[in-house]
């Protein structure tokens, strides 16, 4: 007997074979046994799901002898010529090569005649939106008002390409692409039937490949079985879809959880080596992580696999290695490669890299946490000289430092020269050294220089009412009051906080506070009234004083000159060359922490 295609030899010939439509069957059935059947039909859907097959299902059952009827007997003459597609009332044409107006028109002037044998004249036309625009129109008038016992039946795979007009005068019925399921079982019907051996994990394969088209899954069991013969070996499903197994995605997934990426590379070119498609590869590996994902977070994950179950416990056992948002992490990175090696000449190289920054997939980590463990750090980073804030140009380590040796204290603090104070006058020093706490470079009390713990020696000379004075400012140091300011200010309007955060206090004391801003905006951005409303509000809830002037400046504050202070300019030299140095170390330690707390490496 002639050998015919699995798709053709297994076409449904009855309504009850068609798989996966059963909505449409319904419809099909009712309208004939109500004889409702309209003129004109449109069926859509992917390729291989059944467009054309019931286009000639539903031309036998209006033909057939018994009908017509939902059930045609397939026996008939009608029905046999219908089948073998040589009826002479029942007229398939293909929409793609007769697509101009001319066969259109030639198809209008045959419609008039009455049919020869047949019930009804039947014109299926396959692939519809391939006709062009001028014979869409030329067929309008006809498909809205056909010659008696005339059945349009147009099937496509573009339903977006099919005009307006021509859907208002259809009835359309949308195919749905087949399961994985639907596919399998079908295929298992005909390997049984055809006395062919294969494992069900290769039938699932080749479904799968098939991609919801029954005719594509069929054509490709009919390769491999020419390939194989009657018993199929798994290489051979492999090497015949150019696929790569499960083994092998299963043991790519084991070298990712190692971080194995020389293991990983050499997998990729083994896959590329055997002329497996990268694509196809990375395809399945999305998949495979997408399987990862339903084992992981959903209990009936079987179920969920669609069949998919032959590697179950290894998808289980991996699954237990990776956080939900790992999985996710990677399924975006091999997503993105996927799509841009479609386009790209070098795919391989593409694939290559997507595959290395698997490796560094890490868990994340909740950020309240994360908040915890930098809160926790700071202490001991701060009072061990690795400070992860001083580039705010602040002075965080003043209220934390210890009181006892004045020398270690300014170095890790800010470039001012500690300048003997007994020349300077009690009432002068006591402000200054206020001021210097502020900003350390303070150019308003240019007079002195002082420290945190110098402050208590000092007040020792100042008299009783000025340190009155200092207690009920409540400014036990400017920069501890800053940060309160700030951190007010930022409760009352949220913004603020952070414009705050980009500007220097120059200057606090009992009567004025001075902000220096490094740009305009920032500055116009504080300077707005209702800002500066919850600044003073702010500055009254920390400092107790509403009437304290607050004035706001451009400019930094280390460029500006002494005025009219004694300090002499070379110490200030090595100072500001300190100070650079300690700039650039204290980041590299910032990047220390960060690793330490967040993982990950450093890329350039
Ligand atoms: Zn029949």
């Amino acid at each position: 007997m002639e050998f015919q295609v699995s798709a053709r030899k297994w076409r449904p010939q009855k309504f009850s074979e068609l798989i996966g439509q059963e909505h449409i069957v319904r419809t099909l059935h009712n309208a004939i046994e109500m004889d409702r059947v309209a003129h004109a039909y449109l069926f859509s859907g992917t390729r291989g799901v059944g467009t054309t097959t019931t286009a000639r299902l539903l031309a036998k059952a209006l033909n057939c002898e018994q009908g017509p009827t939902p059930e045609p007997c397939d026996q008939c003459n009608f029905c046999k010529e219908i089948r073998d597609g040589i009826s002479v009332d029942v007229m398939e044409i293909d929409g793609a090569s007769n697509n101009g107006v001319g066969e259109v028109r030639d198809l209008i002037e045959n419609i008039q005649y009455s049919t020869s044998a047949c019930r009804f004249k039947v014109y299926i036309i396959d692939e519809v939106h391939m006709l062009s625009k001028n014979a869409f129109n030329a067929l309008l008038k006809t498909l809205e008002e056909p010659p008696p016992k005339v059945v349009f039946i147009f099937a496509t795979t573009e339903l977006t390409k099919i005009p307006e007009t021509i859907l208002s005068r259809c009835q359309c019925f949308e195919f749905k692409p087949l399961t994985l399921q639907q596919i399998i079982d079908q295929l298992k019907a005909i390997c049984e039937h055809d006395g062919i051996q294969i494992d069900p994990h290769n039938l699932e394969e080749i479904a799968k490949n098939g991609a919801g088209s029954m005719r594509d899954a069929q054509s490709l069991l009919d390769q491999v079985i020419a390939f194989c013969g009657k018993e199929i070996d798994p290489g051979a499903v492999e090497a015949v879809l150019g696929i790569v197994g499960q083994n092998a995605l299963a043991n790519f997934v084991d070298s990712v959880m190692q971080r194995d990426a020389a293991g990983l590379l050499q997998q990729v070119s083994e896959v590329v080596a055997h002329g497996k498609d990268l694509g196809y590869f990375c395809r399945d590996l999305i998949e495979y992580l997408r399987n990862l994902m339903l084992v992981k977070v959903a209990g009936n994950a079987e179920s969920l696999l669609s069949g998919q179950t032959a590697h179950l416990d290894t998808l289980k056992k991996q699954a237990a290695s990776f956080e939900p948002d790992e999985l996710q992490q990677m399924f975006q990175v091999l997503s993105k490669a996927e799509m841009e090696m479609k386009r790209s000449s070098l795919p391989q190289i593409l694939f290559e890299m997507a595959v290395l920054r698997l490796t560094d997939v890490r868990p994340l980590q909740e950020i309240d946490a994360l908040i915890d463990k930098i809160n926790s750090m700071e202490g001991p980073s701060t009072t061990g000289g690795g400070t992860p804030q001083p580039a705010r140009g602040e002075a965080p380590p003043v209220k934390k430092a210890p009181p006892a040796p004045a020398q270690s204290a300014p170095k890790r603090q800010d470039p001012v020269e500690p300048v003997d104070p007994p020349n300077v006058p009690g009432d002068r020093r006591q402000e200054s050294t206020v001021n210097e706490i502020c900003s350390g470079a303070s150019p308003v009390p240019p007079s002195s220089g002082g420290e945190a713990p110098q402050l208590n020696s000092n007040q020792a000379n100042v008299p009783e009412d000025r340190r009155q004075a200092s207690t009920v400012n409540k400014l036990p140091s400017s920069s501890e009051a800053w940060q309160k300011i700030r951190s007010a200010a930022g409760a009352i309007k949220r913004p603020l906080g952070t414009y705050l955060d980009n500007c220097q206090l120059t200057a606090l004391d009992a009567k004025e506070m001075r902000l220096s801003f490094p740009d305009p905006y920032t500055m116009g951005l504080v300077e707005k009234e209702e800002n500066f409303e919850a600044l003073k509000e702010a500055v009254a809830e920390v400092c107790g004083k509403p009437e304290l002037k607050i004035t706001l400046q451009l400019g930094t504050t280390t460029a500006a000159p002494a005025t009219d202070t004694p300090a002499p300019p070379e110490p200030e030299q090595p100072k500001g060359k300190g100070s650079a140095k300690r700039g650039s170390a204290t980041e590299e330690e910032i990047l220390k922490d960060a690793l330490d707390v967040f993982g990950g490496i450093v890329i350039r």
